[in-house]
């Protein structure tokens, strides 16, 4: 899929004021620096369509960008930031769990994790919520171009034996680096494929 058009709509702490679900919509959610917004600028080739973690003022918001007029690119407020208050996490809580059981329009969600590290609790909680809820998912392993391509395929093994354990079917993984661009036309693929179903 070609990237003709990438632009911002709108930002929400309240996922009932979302766009009108007319349009397929993706969602991209992983731990605070996992690569989530250079992840999403890479896609849509716009540098600076997603703020990365650098930028100030930051906020815990939900973001619908709209692609080529034909579906929704979602960046969600990330997860597992060490320093936030209990009361942050659990707004953090509230305003995903709404977002993710009502927004009708939503056909996959991509689960970021940074391919240098161990399979972590939180990542694998959240799926397995996802699972409980019966929301399709992706996994995007991040940062690829950071390590060998040995190390790289271990980190996936990793994932593949830790959900095995619990998981009858395993969800879709890609490997990605925005620093190179791998990944995209993987990723773009799938969701093109996903928006024809
Ligand atoms: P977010 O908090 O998940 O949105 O993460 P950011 O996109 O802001 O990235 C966090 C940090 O990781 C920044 O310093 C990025 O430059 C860096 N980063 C993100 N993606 C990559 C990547 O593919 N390769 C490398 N080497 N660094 C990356």
């Amino acid at each position: 899929m070609e990237v003709k058009q990438a632009e911002f709509v709108m930002s929400n702490s309240d996922p009932s004021r979302c766009p009108k679900p007319d349009r397929p919509e993706y969602a991209f959610i992983g731990r605070s620096n996992v690569g989530k917004s250079s992840l999403i600028n890479m896609l849509t080739i716009k540098h600076k369509l997603a703020k990365t973690s650098q930028t100030p003022g930051k906020t815990q918001l939900i973001n619908h960008f709209l692609i080529n007029n034909d579906w929704y690119l979602v960046d969600l407020p990330g997860y597992g930031f060490a320093k936030a208050p209990q009361r942050e996490r659990e707004k953090w809580e509230r305003m995903i769990d709404s977002y993710l059981k009502n927004r009708s329009n939503l056909i996959c969600t991509f689960v970021l994790v940074d391919s240098r590290i161990d399979p972590q609790r939180i990542d694998l909680e959240f799926m397995e919520k996802m699972g409980e809820r019966g929301l399709p998912f992706a996994i995007i392993f991040t940062k690829t171009e950071k390590s060998n391509t040995n190390a790289v395929q271990q980190a996936v093994k990793r994932y593949e034996q830790t959900m095995r354990k619990t998981w009858a079917e395993l969800p879709p993984m890609f490997l990605s680096s925005a620093v190179s661009g791998r990944g995209r036309e993987e990723i773009l693929g799938y969701i093109d494929q996903l928006n024809k179903e």
